[in-house]
């Protein structure tokens, strides 16, 4: 019996809705394991998160999914483009194609095969030995190739990588973001050597960052900070990991984490206001709609973008600090009762090109991911070979920042995303690093004067602005269109060299 588009749309919504709880017992098991699970229970954790999947798999895959999408595309549901329902549907189809199209037998490869490949990258890298990771590297490439050719959608755009880096940034392509990092880089490039040497020319100040920073108190402040830019600790809350991360669990949890070096003041600090920026864009889904795609947020790029702005935009501000200072010398007495305003604000925006990615500032990080979205978009193409990335990667660097690595683990080997098979991921740092920069300025437009309002201690206003013209819209617009209707412009890289700009004449008197 035919059934209504309007009762289809329901019950693609509750299908939805079930499976991304399931997906959110996966991301509470996640966590766990990340932070409380002991050793011992590894084995029995990798058994009940394989019947999560294999749930999650079946679900998602369910033929009645592809009937039920017949009747909704071509509805009335669908007629107004921006509507939060055909804007589901659009999603819910992508979503749906992209699961129906890989065979069950490539899935499965490419799980067992990254499961083993990152355990020989980490042999490879504590070796420093990327002989030992290559062969690794090729079956995984040749398996994303696998992978791009089900996916492909014939006619448009670079067919071995576009329907890569559609799974992380919807929509995207990879032709324009090779012309807008193009453009990024060369002007970024003679930016940071203008910006090292005249901090060099002015002595360096980051030794007070290395002082003496005792973890609890790091954690007190760092919460303080979080709850005053607007992170809800009854709806979230922090924990220690290894790797920071942040996991938006479903409405009402959101866990993030950090790590704490006593004598590394800025990794955890500004590692928690970025997790906080994660973590914000989560707390600001509109719960009502939570399970469809209007209900969570749009791409990594501007997931990234949430987390920099805060971290970078907003954290690294003289305005910011001109108001927290005060509060982080009650603290650390010890480290920062004779430090002034502005050599603290000199210290936390030092840029030094540097070997690797995690560690790097913010003018030089776009750099390290330039490299990589260039490597690995070569690498699928075809036009280079496993064998030939350390040379390539060593050459880019000394290109792009001037600094060549001695080995491969600080070199090729250092970041886990290929081993994992996450292939056309980097490229969504950058992004979030552009579209930070362009929200930021269209904020301070339309809201009037930021820095007063940070100065004073006042984030309620941003936060606002982000929640309405960001968060609440989930998925209803792809990224680059969410960022054009609310910035006034496609993806530009101005905005993040102009503010780069007026931050280092500011503190560098270039
Ligand atoms: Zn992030």
């Amino acid at each position: 019996m035919a059934i209504e588009p309007r009762e289809a749309y329901r019950a693609l919504t509750r299908q939805s809705r079930e499976l991304a709880t399931l997906a959110s017992c996966s991301a509470v098991l996640g966590w766990d394991e990340q932070t409380y699970m002991p050793a011992g229970g590894a084995e029995h954790r990798g058994t009940q998160m394989a019947m999560l999947a294999g749930l999650q798999h079946e679900r998602a895959t369910d033929p009645r999914i592809g009937e039920l999408l017949a009747i909704v595309e071509g509805s009335p549901l669908v007629h107004d483009p921006d509507s939060f329902e055909a804007a589901d549907i659009r999603e819910w189809r992508r979503g749906y194609d992209r699961r129906t199209r890989l065979p069950r037998s490539l899935v499965e490869d490419m799980a067992r095969t990254t499961s083993m490949a990152q355990s020989e990258w980490v042999a490879a890298r504590t070796a420093s030995d990327f002989d030992r990771f290559r062969p690794w590297l090729e079956r995984i490439i040749r398996l994303k190739r696998d992978e791009a050719s089900c996916l492909a959608v014939s006619g448009s755009g670079d067919s071995s990588y576009d329907p890569l880096l559609d799974d992380y940034e919807p929509g995207a392509r990879s032709d324009d973001l090779t012309e807008l990092f193009r453009a990024l880089r060369e002007e970024l490039t003679p930016l940071v050597a203008s910006i090292t040497e005249a901090a060099a020319r002015r002595g360096s100040d980051e030794a007070i960052l290395n002082r003496s920073y005792p973890r609890d108190r790091q954690r007190i402040f760092g919460e303080a900070v979080a709850a005053a830019v607007g992170f809800d600790f009854h709806r979230g809350r922090l924990d220690v990991t290894a790797h920071p991360f942040c996991s938006g669990i479903g409405p009402g949890d959101c866990r993030i984490t950090t790590r704490f070096d006593e004598h590394e003041f800025s990794e955890a600090f500004f590692g928690i206001l970025h997790e906080v920026g994660h973590g914000l864009y989560e707390q600001g889904l509109d719960a009502s709609r939570y399970g469809t795609p209007t209900g969570e947020a749009v791409s990594l790029g501007v997931h990234e973008s949430q987390s920099r702005l805060w971290e970078n935009l907003v954290g690294r501000s003289r305005a910011f600090w001109s108001y927290w200072l005060p509060m982080a010398r009650r603290i650390f007495h010890e480290a920062l009762s004779d430090v002034t305003l502005d050599r603290f604000h000199a210290a936390v925006n030092r840029v030094e090109p540097s070997l690797i990615r995690v560690r790097a500032d913010e003018a030089t990080y776009n750099l390290h991911i330039i490299v990589r979205f260039e490597l690995e978009r070569a690498l699928l193409a075809g036009d280079l070979d496993a064998a030939d990335v350390p040379t390539a990667w060593n050459e880019k660097y000394r290109e792009f920042l001037g600094v060549e690595p001695k080995n491969d683990a600080e070199g090729c080997l250092q970041d886990i995303h290929w081993s994992a098979g996450l292939i056309g991921y980097f490229p969504t740092y950058t992004l979030g690093n552009v579209y930070a920069a362009q929200l930021f300025s269209a904020a301070g437009s339309q809201l009037g004067d930021l820095d007063t309002a940070f100065a004073q201690g006042d984030f309620v206003g941003l936060l606002g602005w982000l929640r309405e013209k960001i968060h609440h819209q989930g998925q209803r617009y792809r990224a680059a269109d969410l960022i054009r209707r609310v910035t006034g412009s496609p993806p530009d890289h101005r905005p993040l060299l102009d503010n780069l700009r007026r931050k280092y004449t500011e503190l560098n008197n270039l």
